[in-house]
């Protein structure tokens, strides 16, 4: 064990005779079986995608419940009361957050 010590990061444990295999071999020095090369977690960084996707999801939310809490669905009326704070302040604010975000998951899908 001494021997696989000093390189214990490298090792994995065969899964058949569990005893510790350098990690880039493909098959086990102790009981000759083929281990195959199994990467458990991809090192990947976030691609952005899942940031453009809900900020595009905030943008299109704002620009809806503005265009009917603003009365341009003229024929369609939203039978309850609105805030003119709603539209003037918090609409306009998801709007920009959504467009925000949207603009930083572009920005890690270039970085990445
Ligand atoms: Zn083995």
């Amino acid at each position: 064990m001494s021997a696989f010590g000093k390189q214990a990061g490298q090792t994995r444990q065969c899964a058949y005779c569990g005893k510790p295999i350098g990690v880039q071999l493909t098959q086990c020095p102790f009981c000759r079986e083929a281990v195959p090369q199994v990467q458990l977690s991809r090192r990947r960084g976030p691609d952005g995608r899942e940031q453009t996707r809900r900020g595009l999801l905030c943008m299109l939310l704002a620009a809806v419940i503005y265009y009917f809490a603003g009365g341009y669905g003229a024929p369609l009326r939203i039978p309850i009361e609105i805030v003119p704070a709603v539209t003037n302040y918090l609409l306009p604010l998801l709007f920009l957050s959504g467009m925000g975000l949207t603009l930083y998951g572009f920005i890690q899908k270039i970085r990445s």
